[in-house]
């Protein structure tokens, strides 16, 4: 018999939304973890557990035929736990940056205290056997909390970013509670066996426990807890329906005609310090330095998505991305010909797809990212067989589209001359590359992770 699955996320997997014409409705939420793990919850049967949000619905008002838990917390804690520690010290961290809070005004208290509240609800919704399937790096102590008062509970944790190697890591204070924390789980998930070595290194470099490197073993005394590399993906069948669906295809035929015979460079982010979106818009401007008239054959489209804006660091990458476009514009622009245009807006999955068909080039090159879907997303777009990506070797991506044109995103000329190299790639190339990309995209299918993940997590019999 199968078992039933607990899942805990920070985000839930449905909300209360309005239609375009302003009626309410109940939506599934977007991104890659709903899609994969909705349907394995459906057919599993058990809880959703997530933070409770004023836009939660409960399990009745969105039929999703699993039971939805939330967990409340108090401004200040909840604060604390987001802002606070998960985006301001977490996230910064584990992507090998500089935390953007000082560890004075850490609310450390509230990570904590929020992860046992998770854990007491996971606690109660868990039954003996269970599979507790916990995610991300909002979540670190719950393992071992839910460890205790569940024992013989089959704990996963997945790692949705990077982890970096301990030379990073044991600068945070509670290294050791975060290290403990997860390692009370069965199977901690990577996107790449890159991250699984630093999560040993790690805890090499911190804990006494013995160590396996060869099997990616830990073990907790008779316990053993294994890191594995489990690339997450996209939802392939999904994505190639969108592409190939023709109010796509006449989208991109719009956008490539108002181009006015310009070819198409493409960069799609979340606003995040982590993307590289300032280096890539100051290789682009070297490139026109050398080359004015660029302007007149190609278009540099950058698309960015509002995000924590109510952060101090995203506020200044805004602004400082503000800045850079409007410098190359105003020194490189003529009349009709703009070098930069620069969308500040969340895409609708049609026009998205639209934009990747239109790209003959995709700039995805990002300082550091666990994965990066974007990636995935313009190959599988590219149902011609055309089109070059340029991938930071950053992106843990970079680790199965051998096939891309890698860059190192901190170089400048070397960004600048991969630039180059993509507009000039002949169409041969460019078919040999996309053919051989397409194929490894292939293998990242989004449910086929889950499925991978969750056989690991099962006991073997
Ligand atoms: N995305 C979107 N609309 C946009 C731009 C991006 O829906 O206008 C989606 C995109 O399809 C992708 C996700 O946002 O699935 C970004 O995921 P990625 O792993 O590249 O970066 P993250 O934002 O998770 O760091």
């Amino acid at each position: 018999m199968r078992r039933r699955m607990v899942v805990a996320a920070n985000r839930g997997p449905y909300r209360h939304t309005r239609t375009a014409e302003g009626t309410p409705k109940v939506a599934r939420s977007a991104g890659g973890l709903v899609t994969a793990l909705d349907p394995v919850l459906r057919e599993r049967g058990g809880t959703w557990v997530a933070l409770h949000e004023p836009s939660a619905p409960t399990a009745g008002e969105c039929n999703s035929g699993y039971d939805l838990a939330y967990v409340p917390l108090g401004p200040h804690t909840r604060r604390g736990y987001y802002h606070g520690v998960s985006n301001g010290l977490l996230w910064p961290l584990l992507h090998s940056f500089v935390p953007t809070i000082r560890d004075g005004e850490v609310p450390w208290r509230s990570y904590v205290a929020a992860n046992a509240a998770f854990a007491e609800e996971i606690a109660r919704q868990a039954s003996s056997g269970d599979l507790v399937w916990v995610h991300d790096y909002h979540l670190m102590l719950v393992p071992s909390q839910v460890r205790v008062s569940v024992p013989d509970a089959r704990i996963g944790w997945y790692c949705h970013v990077p982890w970096p190697g301990p030379d990073i890591f044991r600068t945070l204070p509670w290294r050791s509670e975060v290290i403990e924390g997860l390692l009370g789980a069965d199977v901690l998930g990577f996107h790449t066996d890159e991250y699984a070595m630093n999560f040993l290194r790690c805890v090499d470099a911190l804990t006494a426990h013995r160590i396996d490197f060869s099997e990616r073993t830990v073990w907790v005394r008779e316990r053993p807890v294994r890191a594995v590399a489990s690339p997450i993906g996209i939802p392939t069948a999904d994505v190639s329906a969108l592409a190939s669906d023709p109010r796509v295809a006449q989208a991109a035929t719009e956008l490539i005609e108002a181009l006015g015979g310009r070819r198409l460079v493409l960069g799609v982010d979340r606003l995040d310090y982590t993307k590289g979106i300032p280096e890539r818009i100051q290789a682009f401007e070297k490139l026109l330095e050398e080359r004015p008239t660029l302007v007149d054959e190609v278009v540099f489209v950058q698309v960015m998505v509002p995000s924590r804006i109510d952060v101090r660091a995203y506020a200044q990458l805004k602004r400082e991305v503000d800045r850079l476009v409007g410098k190359v514009n105003s020194r490189f622009a003529r009349s009709g010909r703009v070098p930069i245009q620069y969308l500040y807006r969340n895409l609708d999955p049609l026009s998205l797809y639209a934009h990747y068909r239109a790209a003959d080039v995709a700039l995805v090159t990002p300082l550091r990212d666990g994965m990066n879907l974007v990636a995935l997303e313009y190959v599988a777009a590219r149902t011609e067989c055309d089109g070059v990506l340029v991938l930071s070797e950053f992106a843990g991506a970079a680790h199965y589209l051998h096939h891309a044109l890698m860059v190192n995103p901190y170089h400048c000329r070397g960004l600048r001359d991969a630039i180059v190299a993509a507009l000039e790639l002949g169409p041969e190339e460019q078919r040999r590359c996309m053919e051989a990309l397409r194929l490894e995209v292939a293998e990242l299918d989004v449910h086929a992770w889950a499925d991978r993940f969750l056989a690991l997590l099962e006991p073997v019999p």
